[in-house]
């Protein structure tokens, strides 16, 4: 079957910027598992997905698929709103909770109470390749749908 709107798909990927160096890829946490039209892929590469079948590899070229890079996206943040274990270091990509829902931010400068971070997504403002190799496709079970997320491995962990 095609991608297409409430079917499950699995791929794995490379994720390169625009000099083909590699930023992320599924090679360590395991293939990428998610609902297709729920919101819970990124949508630009949703579109360059949908019709493909398992089997199927695509590089798509993305113009900034995390959006552009805010110039006035600086924050201080108090160190114990970060749910880190230890003081993180300038550089590091990590989570906070935001008005709304958790999202990804560098620290820039770290204080003794308190970060600064650059609010920006860590790829906001760069064009973008994913290789991307379809592994599978499959028709979401009704619990699925019900959640709107997908469920096993490389999916929603409940
Ligand atoms: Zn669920």
């Amino acid at each position: 079957m095609e991608i297409k709107k409430d079917c499950v798909v699995q791929f794995d990927y490379q994720l390169k910027d625009v000099a083909g160096k590699l930023l992320e890829s599924s090679s360590g946490a395991g293939p990428t598992t998610y609902m297709h039209g729920h919101g819970g892929m990124l949508p630009a590469l949703e579109k360059e997905l949908a019709g493909l079948c398992a089997g199927a590899k695509v590089s798509a070229k993305l113009t900034q698929p995390y959006g552009p890079n805010h110039p006035d996206s600086m924050q201080r943040i108090p160190l114990k709103h970060l749910r880190a274990k230890k003081k993180p270091e300038p550089g590091s990509i990590v989570v906070v909770q935001g008005e709304q829902g958790p999202r990804q931010v560098t620290i820039v400068k770290v204080g003794k109470y308190s970060v600064d971070v650059d609010t920006n997504h860590p790829f906001a403002g760069m064009d973008l390749t994913f290789d991307v190799d379809v592994l599978d496709v499959r028709e979401a079970t009704a619990e699925e749908l019900a959640h709107g997320h997908a469920h096993g491995p490389g999916g929603h962990e409940h």
